[in-house]
């Protein structure tokens, strides 16, 4: 009876290194998954399009400084120097990162034509799922 338990509490001790070793992985930095936006199955709270884009910080070409863009159409204006720029020279400044909308995360965000685009074309928020993508119809 002792080895027949002993050998149950040596498969419990397996299963639960088993089941512990992904949650240990994510201690890391912290990478995107393709595998988490790729599943067309699961439902997450999303926007599509460039006028739904997420919050934007991008940097000031004059001094470096962050500069906050709310909204797409919003003027993009330097808080610490005289910098201003139309929201048309979005794609010309460096994009430091994406705010998202429901959480306030820092998103991932990438390009999947870098050689098309000069923006964004995909941001997702690790915190709570939401994503984000310019457009679904360029493959068709
Ligand atoms: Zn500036
Ligand atoms: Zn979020």
């Amino acid at each position: 009876m002792s080895g027949w338990l002993g050998v149950l509490f040596a498969k419990l001790v397996w299963v639960g290194k088993r089941v512990a070793a992904p949650l240990q992985r994510s201690d890391g930095p912290n990478k995107f998954r393709l595998s988490s936006v790729d599943t067309a199955t699961t439902t997450y709270d999303g926007d599509i399009g460039w006028a739904s884009r997420p919050p934007a910080t991008v940097e000031c070409p004059r001094c470096e400084s962050e500069i906050f863009q709310h909204n797409v159409r919003d003027s993009i204006d330097c808080p610490r120097c005289v910098g201003e720029y139309s929201h048309d020279e979005f794609p010309d400044l460096k994009l430091l990162y994406l705010t998202c909308p429901v959480c306030r995360n820092r998103m991932e965000h990438g390009q999947r034509h870098p050689e098309r685009f000069e923006i964004p074309e995909w941001a997702t928020c690790t915190g709570c799922r939401y994503h984000w993508e310019f457009d679904h119809s360029y493959d068709s």
